[in-house]
């Protein structure tokens, strides 16, 4: 669709959008210490990289667009992708770090505890910023390429696999998917991802919008 800005606002390499709740997403996750030549991604450039948006700034773009008829859905990750948080907030990961922002693309294997309540928390903390800045009806979470070697060596998230009579990690990614889905349910705001959500089994309802 034309029509939609679809903005990724947070990944391993960078967390991009102000989060008044926790202000170390921002002054630690926006910058990372080098980033891959993009003629050669095996070697980093060793330049520092920083940057991020305000609310004040986010609420302009969602204008901005709106009067264009373009509405704005943005993209915060979970589980995966997460290492920009994980680098400001490392009690969230399962092994408690240190981590930090990560220089290269791919893909990180530090990824948000999910056997962690506290983990929950802060992602609903966070997603209610987001929900009060965009008005989209779709609130897109990522949900892919999450690997799940860490869950697998975790107590907090073998407990919580136990806990909630799950069949291993795949299924631990459909109930940390399900729990954001519903919560933003209950906001009226439809939860949507890249096609790995669906891995250990289906979507909670939602509400069409
Ligand atoms: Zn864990």
């Amino acid at each position: 669709m034309l029509n939609v800005f679809h903005w990724h606002l947070t990944d391993d390499q960078g967390w991009r959008i102000e989060i008044k709740k926790y202000p170390k997403l921002t002054e630690i996750g926006s910058k990372r210490s080098a980033t891959p030549i993009p003629s050669n991604r095996k070697r980093l450039d060793g330049t520092p990289y920083e940057g991020f948006y305000t609310q004040e700034e986010i609420k302009d773009v969602v204008a901005y667009a709106a009067e264009r008829f373009i509405r704005v859905m943005p993209e915060i990750e979970m589980p995966g992708h997460s290492g920009a948080a994980l680098a400001a907030y490392p009690e969230l990961g399962c092994t408690g770090g240190p981590y930090e922002v990560r220089q290269r693309w791919g893909i990180g294997k530090d990824v948000y505890c999910a056997g962690n309540g506290n983990v929950y928390v802060f992602l609903e903390n966070v997603l209610a910023e987001v929900l009060d800045l965009f008005p989209s009806g779709f609130i897109h979470i990522g949900g892919d390429e999450c690997p799940k070697d860490r869950w697998k060596t975790c107590s907090k998230c073998q407990a919580m696999i136990k806990q909630e009579g799950l069949h291993g990690e795949h299924e631990l990614q459909s109930y940390f998917i399900k729990t954001i889905g519903e919560f933003l349910a209950k906001k009226n705001r439809r939860l949507i991802g890249w096609d790995e959500i669906l891995e250990g089994g289906g979507l909670p309802q939602m509400p069409r919008s």
